[in-house]
């Protein structure tokens, strides 16, 4: 059994969705175009799963979020596709790729052959059992990546509801889940092994803040160390979790966020790899010239660091995917992706957004008791990086401007003073 397609997209998610509508403003011709996701649903826009769709009251809920509503664009519903010729393959993993052959085989037995290949198949959880730890397959203990993960979520916080949650990891899924947990209801502690919150991206000075807040609605933080076992009752039902401190938690529901690792498994030792993922040009193209790879999945040159980068959010899997389709349909008109690496997350009332990269001497700059303040990162002489919390559109809007500009700076000092006021005169 066999079809073939000129483009075939390899997942279903983010960079799949805004994909599609690529092609379909570019003039894909009905039957060209096929997606294969092991998904049950039509493209959506992930980042839901951790907010609206946690939400105890009016939670937001499929058809509202599917791509590319993220963008304010259309909403692209199996309709949509279905009008538009493009064939959806759903609820259908495929076990194996062949790029020599340009073929996939689905684990229905299908043969799928392709001219252009897009692979955007993102990234699974990582899971406890990996760092040694079982039981994690246990009944109140959630995970979230997809909408299976996050129905599960639901039930289980609705089963939890004034009792104990132990959040692992203090990273976007920690942070994110555990204020979704107190808004439900339900007492959060978070524990993870570094000294501060987001440790990768914030400063300690930033994540104090956080967990100022945090505390301040009653979540209680446990660092530097990392789960060790679950105690269970007789009906194999979490009661508590164990840390390698010693120190014992009682739990009702517990939730990992421990980080991710990129679907990369169909093409190893057929695709260079770089930095655990797909390596990818300018152009999103792969070392095979007819796949591409964007999203989670793809290591691709960030021009404005002069290095290569696997970046793991949504801004990026749309813009590289977008990028891609116009790399495929109109080559010759498509110069290198010239992308300005953005992150941004909403907790209860407090909203953030980072350009740029963090690294570099730290300038911070507002009111870090109030509700406005930020950041730059300033690297050999020139600003690489803004956080912003708290922010307008106009000063988010020139916080990226700034980022992207690099202006130099000569007295770090002056910079402090002038705050936001630097990016927002420039
Ligand atoms: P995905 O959206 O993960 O899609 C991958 C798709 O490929 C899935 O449909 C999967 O089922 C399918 N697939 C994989 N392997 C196969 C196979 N062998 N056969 C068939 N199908 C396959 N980023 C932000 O910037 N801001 C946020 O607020 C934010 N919130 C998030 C909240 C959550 C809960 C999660 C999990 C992520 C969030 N992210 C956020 C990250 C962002 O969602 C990802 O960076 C983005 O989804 C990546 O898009 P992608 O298309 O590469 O991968
Ligand atoms: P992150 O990489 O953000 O964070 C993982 C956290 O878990 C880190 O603090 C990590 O510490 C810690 N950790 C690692 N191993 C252990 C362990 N054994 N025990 C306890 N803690 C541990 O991953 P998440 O799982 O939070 O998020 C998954 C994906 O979803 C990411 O790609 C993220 O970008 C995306 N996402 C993005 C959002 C956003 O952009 N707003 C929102 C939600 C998800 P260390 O740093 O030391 O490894």
């Amino acid at each position: 059994m066999g079809r073939a397609f000129v483009y075939v997209i390899l997942g279903g998610g983010v960079a799949a969705g805004h994909a599609a509508h690529e092609f379909v403003k570019r003039g894909v011709s009905h039957g060209e175009l096929c997606i294969i996701s092991e998904e049950p649903v039509a493209p959506y826009e992930r980042p839901a799963l951790s907010k609206g769709y946690l939400l105890p009251e009016d939670p937001a809920r499929l058809p509202a979020f599917h791509c590319c509503v993220g963008t304010n664009e259309e909403r692209l519903t199996s309709k949509w596709y279905k009008e538009h010729g493009i064939e959806l393959v759903l609820g259908t993993r495929v076990k194996s790729a062949d790029v020599r052959r340009k073929t996939l085989l689905t684990a229905t037995g299908e043969t799928i052959t392709y001219k252009f290949l897009i692979v955007a198949t993102g990234a699974r959880a990582l899971k406890l059992e990996e760092f040694g730890v079982s039981g994690s397959d246990a009944e109140s203990v959630c995970y979230l990546r997809d909408l299976a993960d996050a129905n599960r979520l639901v039930n289980v916080m609705q089963s939890s509801s004034g009792g104990n949650a132990v959040v692992i990891g203090g990273g976007y899924i920690g942070m994110e889940c555990a204020a979704s947990l107190v808004i439900n209801n339900i007492n959060v502690t978070m524990v993870f092994p570094e000294p501060h919150c987001m440790a990768r991206l914030f400063t300690p000075k930033i994540a104090s803040y956080y967990e100022e807040f945090y505390r301040s609605k009653g979540v209680q933080f446990v660092k530097g160390t990392v789960l060790a076992s679950f105690d269970f009752d007789s009906n194999q039902k979490i009661t508590a979790v164990n840390l390698r401190d010693g120190t014992k938690l009682s739990a009702d529901m517990v939730i990992v966020g421990i980080g991710i690792r990129p679907n990369t498994s169909l093409f190893e030792g057929q695709l260079t790899l770089e930095k655990g993922g797909i390596k990818v040009n300018g152009r999103m193209q792969s070392s095979n010239s007819s796949v591409y790879a964007v999203g989670d999945v793809a290591t691709f040159p960030v021009k404005t660091f002069g290095e290569t980068r696997r970046l793991e959010h949504v801004d990026s899997a749309r813009k590289a995917a977008r990028h891609a389709v116009a790399a495929i349909m109109e080559p010759e008109k498509t110069t290198e992706f010239d992308y300005l690496p953005f992150f941004y997350s909403r907790v209860f009332t407090l909203s953030w957004q980072f350009y740029g990269d963090n690294t570099g001497d730290v300038v911070h700059f507002g009111d870090f008791l109030g509700n406005s303040f930020g950041a730059y990162w300033v690297n050999k002489g020139h600003v690489v990086g803004s956080f912003l919390e708290g922010g307008t559109k106009e000063e988010y809007k020139a916080i990226a401007k700034i980022t992207r500009l690099k202006p130099a700076i000569e007295d770090l000092a002056d910079l402090e003073t002038q705050g936001l006021e630097f990016a927002l005169a420039l």
